[in-house]
């Protein structure tokens, strides 16, 4: 089933600066329940505007959307309690631990401070959970955005270019984590500007260029045609 529908989706953009500005002309795109969806397109193509959209942070100017089978902008606040996201860098606290990161979210967002081991464990941060954040390397801190992203379980979980930045090793420890993401049951949407990063880490994709669908289905038969 399709954890992830859009159908036609459009957005224009109006400012006095620059004018009009279509992002979205009729984009299309299919995500099923368990995979791990690339969502590659150059700089400016229309990604974040989609999140932004799927996310209920933007309206969309035509189309439709449905996440988790509930249209969006209508969806419930159950339906958002379902979807987690990464959509820009977070800013961390440099002295706090990702131990400590991790508990004060917990206890602003109810969720029980057991949950902060089993999300070390996920993202693979166990042994330096009490290092101070300051201390990590981008890799490091870039799944702990992910640790933070996941703490309540979502159903969905929504990652606007995670491995921008890392090194080989760091993909391929974020490539682990998007494999432990996906085995615990999770659908993840991964956006990103580099080829080589959705194939690493991505089952299937979607291609995106001037706000419209240009490409989807495995990466095996999508990528290796490109
Ligand atoms: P991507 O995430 O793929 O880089 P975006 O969705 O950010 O693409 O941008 C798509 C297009 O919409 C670009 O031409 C961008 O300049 C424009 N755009 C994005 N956000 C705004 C905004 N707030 N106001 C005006 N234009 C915007
Ligand atoms: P301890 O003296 O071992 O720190 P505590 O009862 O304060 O005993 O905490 C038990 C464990 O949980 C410790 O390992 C502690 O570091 C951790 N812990 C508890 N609360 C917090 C918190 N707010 N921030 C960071 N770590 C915490």
């Amino acid at each position: 089933s399709a954890v992830v529908e859009v159908r036609g989706l459009r957005k224009t953009y109006r400012s006095v600066r620059w004018g009009t500005r279509q992002a979205l002309d009729g984009f299309d795109m299919t995500v099923h329940a368990g995979e791990v969806h690339g969502f590659l397109g150059p700089n400016g193509s229309g990604k974040s505007t989609t999140l932004r959209v799927l996310l209920g942070l933007t309206r969309a100017g035509g189309g439709e959307v449905r996440v988790l089978g509930e249209p969006v902008p209508r969806a419930s606040p159950r339906i958002a309690r379902r979807v987690g996201a990464l959509v820009e860098s977070p800013r961390f606290f440099p002295h706090f631990s990702a131990w400590d990161t991790l508990a004060l979210l917990c206890d602003a967002g109810r969720v029980p401070r057991t949950r902060v081991d089993e999300v070390l464990e996920l993202v693979g941060l166990r042994d330096r959970a009490r290092d101070r954040v300051r201390t990590y390397s981008l890799g490091m801190r870039q799944r702990l955005a992910v640790a933070m992203a996941v703490l309540k379980h979502p159903d969905l979980l929504i990652l606007d270019e995670p491995a921008n930045g890392l090194d080989p090793a760091g993909i391929r420890q974020m490539r682990d984590l998007m494999r432990a993401l996906a085995d615990s049951g999770m659908t993840v949407v991964l956006a990103s500007h580099i080829l080589g990063e959705v194939q690493q880490l991505c089952d299937s994709v979607t291609i995106i260029s001037d706000g419209r669908r240009v490409g989807s289905g495995s990466v095996a038969d999508v990528l290796s045609r490109h």
